[in-house]
């Protein structure tokens, strides 16, 4: 299965996976600085930027601020991610919607 999806929206490519660490999907561009950074591969992606991903929920108490990599099929989390999770790498999830 997939791990990662790649929709076009408003004539913006926009990937989407699934953060097992917040436990929800988390959306953004493919592109910075208008290069694309994701290598079309949708079974092994890697996105070569740092993702920063705020929850859109202000909610002091769940506050899942989440930074990561995208590599190889592979999810890489910062240290200055504010879940468990910080610092971990580990497989993406398949993707589902
Ligand atoms: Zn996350």
């Amino acid at each position: 299965m997939a791990k990662i999806v790649l929709k076009k929206e408003f004539g913006v490519d926009l990937l989407t996976i699934y953060c097992h660490a917040c436990n929800s999907n988390h959306t953004f561009m493919a592109y910075e600085n208008g290069v694309n950074k994701f290598n079309g591969d949708i079974y092994s992606p890697t996105v070569d930027k740092l993702i920063h991903y705020d929850s859109i929920v202000e909610d002091a108490a769940r506050d899942n601020k989440c930074s990561f990599y995208v590599k190889n099929g592979n999810i890489r989390y910062t240290n200055s991610c504010r879940h468990k999770h910080y610092g971990q790498s580990c497989e993406l999830m398949d993707y589902s919607d």
